[in-house]
């Protein structure tokens, strides 16, 4: 783990002051640079004081939460790889011709989304949604696979990432899935995920019952 990764690792995460970006967006609704969902130079709008679900890519439409999500995935395969993309766009442009990524699987839990539209340029990309109590994991349902993140249908050992955005806080027995994200996980694989949480709490609020 990197110094940079490290130094999140203080819990619960009491520093809520806001740097130049973020008071820059506030003001101006508007913000610029590089997107690492698409890799363009590029202006993010519409920012609200919901920064993390606000600020859209003008390119690819993805939010700061899914740019996030890019980033964190973007240094996973640098810590796991040694090879550094300036945007999920990039790597999915040039993984297909890289020996490192012959065998490199995704899971994502989600099936739409600009993170997802280019994911689905890599060949070792699967995604999945959660579609009702009353089918299987593993069945395609209008063309959509379902999977329950408590069982799935994946073998041991699948994917070399596994991805979650806002998902783990509407599943009745979380550290279930969490234990079911580690069996499918190759060894040494990754979880990328994001939950909304409370800056200054310790304990779980139960918000999903099964
Ligand atoms: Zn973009």
């Amino acid at each position: 783990m990197n110094s940079n990764l490290s130094r999140l690792q203080i819990y619960p995460l009491t520093n809520s002051q806001l740097g130049w970006p973020e008071k820059l967006a506030l003001k101006s609704s508007f913000g610029f640079g590089i997107c690492p969902v698409c890799g363009k130079f590029t202006i993010f709008t519409n920012f609200t004081d919901n920064l993390r679900e606000s600020g859209l890519c003008k390119v690819c439409q993805s939010n700061n939460r899914k740019r996030q999500m890019a980033f964190m995935l973007l240094e996973a395969i640098y810590e796991t790889t040694g090879i550094k993309f300036s945007s999920v766009n990039e790597f999915t442009e040039q993984a297909s011709q890289l020996e490192q990524f012959v065998n490199f699987r995704i899971y994502n839990t989600e099936t739409t989304g600009s993170l997802h539209n280019y994911l689905t340029k890599l060949k070792g990309y699967k995604a999945s949604e959660y579609l009702g109590y009353e089918y299987e994991s593993g069945e395609t349902i209008h063309g959509i696979l379902h999977q329950n993140l408590m069982n799935t249908s994946f073998e041991d050992s699948s994917f070399d990432f596994v991805m979650s955005s806002d998902v783990f806080e509407h599943i009745p027995e979380p550290y279930q899935a969490f234990s079911e994200v580690n069996r499918i996980l190759k060894p040494g694989g990754r979880h990328i995920f994001t939950v909304p949480f409370y800056s200054d709490r310790y304990r779980d609020e139960v918000r999903a019952v099964g």
